[in-house]
């Protein structure tokens, strides 16, 4: 478990080394293209980009040479210089780089970053220089261009994106790149990605038959196949389990309502641009639902509740819709319809701690099942800058929350780290990182305390004293969505589910014709035990089924001949390589039955 607060990116040298590298990378995109107007070219995550409108495309292979020239500048050490300069210089200084003018435009007008965010006071205007090249930046940078290792930094690839990241605008060319310390490290990162490759939840995703994507369905509206419904299958029902132990009751509801809910719970006009175009019928407009709470919270409202009924917690695997640009679909990961792992539970502030923790634990449960090895949580928190805007403006109960959040978490020895400004809009949450098994991170689930929506909704109970009071909100969702969920643990088992999850438990591999009667009658008396099994009766010899098999990555192949036919035996090939030859069928029984009830990770 490595939950350690730990340093900002933001703050890191290696921030300075990408942000460097991606100077640098301008530079020599400049001298090899004179005519070249450059964007922004901001850190990222493993490393760097930047944005360039090109006078001619450029492939994979000019990479090479762009690669050789940073090489060349790198080596000289030239220093990174900055000077805080007005408007009117910066205009001179960028006269012909049309998109810099706009950018200090924004800097000078509307307070926005050379990124376009909002900045919460009027930007002093920077340049940073090193050798021919200046940039406009408000740094941070290494010292010279020493510091960033020629051996450890690489460029990967070319994509198109629109500047500012809006369609309309014009495409640009994006150069990424990757920087690290260390050659070592950046050996480590590139091994990493090729793993990656092989565990991409996409090729995974096809290849297993776990979903697909129809051209006529349309983008980012995923159709799970029988196999990936499996999963679904076995994951709702772990959450019921889990759910029903801990007191949930489950409710279901549609997945369209009219525009007043929806304008009620504040997602009108504040989300309008993350949901679906409204229809229209009989002169009213509806909505596609792109969260549950708002019909929860009807649920909860429909009739009186008083303090004895709290906490309440209302559960549903609910299919919400929101809408993603096309460019930014991706997979499982970025989808427009996600079945969401959602429950609210309505709290008394007394309540609210345990409830709260008790969540934490039911998320602590799931990351052991998962064999998550590293995760985060994040509690997330707002700005003052934002009360009125991003935020709900009540600064009394942001941090009165806050606090209870915060005390929950430390008094139940829940490691976290804290972020400021990343709150849900109507209170603070707890975001969970967790890590796949080759390292790369995933933003999974969330538990967010809520002091807004259930005054907006006129949600009461009546408490001790026969008064009304309003009770707080807990929305969580451990498992967030199937859409996001399968697609991590597709990549964290490199589809070798665990047994309980498989879509298939077992085949039945006969080695001639005359056991198929045989093969047949151990898939009926399997699936009388409730297990997933098939048989392979095709004319393939044995090998190509087996083959087959390991191809869906079935955990447990039985191989039956003459001998085990015979004497009601089987020969157990097990997905890991073991075997055990010539056992009798209730001695796999017995060990795939085990393996399925306790969930177990071994095979
Ligand atoms: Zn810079
Ligand atoms: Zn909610």
């Amino acid at each position: 478990m490595s939950n350690e607060p730990e340093e900002r990116y933001e703050d890191s040298q290696l921030y300075r080394i990408r942000h460097s590298a991606a100077h640098v990378m301008a530079q020599a995109v400049l001298e090899f293209y004179p005519d070249t107007k450059y964007t922004i070219g901001p850190p990222v995550e493993n490393g760097f980009y930047y944005d360039f409108d090109l006078p001619q495309p450029i492939t994979q292979d000019d990479l090479e040479k762009i690669e050789k020239r940073m090489r060349q500048i790198i080596a000289v050490g030239h220093a990174f210089v900055k000077k805080v300069v007005s408007a009117e210089e910066a205009r001179q200084v960028f006269k012909d780089q049309s998109f810099k003018l706009e950018l200090i435009d924004g800097l000078e007008k509307d307070g926005l970053d050379e990124y376009g965010n909002p900045l919460d006071e009027k930007p002093e205007i920077s340049l940073y220089q090193s050798d021919t090249f200046t940039d406009l930046c408000r740094g941070p940078h290494v010292e010279t261009t020493r510091q960033i290792n020629p051996s450890a930094f690489k460029l990967m690839s070319i994509a198109g994106a629109y500047w500012r990241g809006d369609e309309h605008n014009k495409m640009l060319t994006r150069i990424y790149g990757t920087a690290w310390s260390t050659p070592d490290e950046l050996k480590q990162y590139l091994k990493m990605l090729e793993e990656a490759k092989a565990r991409d939840h996409r090729k995974l995703g096809r290849e297993l038959e776990i979903y697909i994507y129809d051209e006529e369905v349309g983008p980012g509206l995923p159709l799970w196949l029988p196999r990936g419904g499996v999963v679904i299958e076995e994951l709702e029902k772990l959450a019921k389990e889990m759910e029903e132990n801990a007191g949930y009751l489950r409710v279901r509801t549609p997945h369209l309502a009219k525009e007043d809910l929806f304008l009620h719970s504040g997602h009108l006009p504040y989300y309008a641009e993350s949901m679906y175009p409204p229809m229209e019928m009989e002169g009213t407009k509806y909505y596609v639902k792109p969260m549950n709470c708002p019909m929860h919270h009807k649920i909860y409202g429909a009739k009186p509740r008083s303090y004895r009924d709290l906490p309440i917690r209302l559960a549903e695997y609910g299919t919400c819709y929101r809408y993603e640009k096309s460019g930014e679909l991706f997979g499982l990961m970025r989808v427009r319809s996600m079945q969401m792992n959602d429950a609210h539970i309505y709290v008394t502030e007394d309540q609210f701690e345990q409830e709260f923790m008790a969540v934490m634990n039911m998320y602590k449960k799931y990351i052991d099942l998962f064999g998550i090895s590293k995760y985060v949580m994040r509690l997330s928190l707002h700005s003052k800058e934002g009360l009125g805007k991003k935020y709900v403006d009540n600064e009394r109960l942001w941090l009165k929350t806050e606090d209870m959040v915060r005390r929950a978490m430390t008094n139940g020895g829940v490691p976290f780290v804290e972020a400021g400004n990343e709150a849900a809009f109507y209170g603070p949450k707890i975001d969970g990182q967790v890590w796949s098994a080759i390292g790369r991170e995933f933003s999974l689930a969330t538990n967010q305390v809520d002091f807004a929506q259930p005054g907006r909704f006129e949600l009461t109970f009546m408490n001790k004293d026969g008064v009304e009071e309003t009770p707080l909100c807990i929305h969580r969702a451990p498992l967030g969505t199937h859409e996001r969920f399968i697609g991590f643990l597709l990549e964290h088992y490199a589809g070798n589910f665990p047994v309980w999850l498989s879509p298939e438990h077992a085949r039945l591999i006969p080695i001639t014709d005359s056991q198929n009667e045989y093969a047949e009658q151990v898939v009926a008396q399997l699936r009388g035990q409730g297990m997933r099994v098939s048989a392979d009766l095709s004319a393939q010899r044995m090998n190509a089924k087996i083959r087959g098999a390991q191809l869906m990555k079935v955990p447990y192949m039985l191989v039956v001949g003459e001998n085990e036919a015979n004497a009601g035996q089987v020969s157990l090939r097990v997905r890991d390589g073991s075997r055990q030859d010539n056992i009798p069928l209730a001695e796999f029984i017995a060990r795939a039955n085990d393996r399925i009830a306790t969930r177990a990770g071994e095979l």
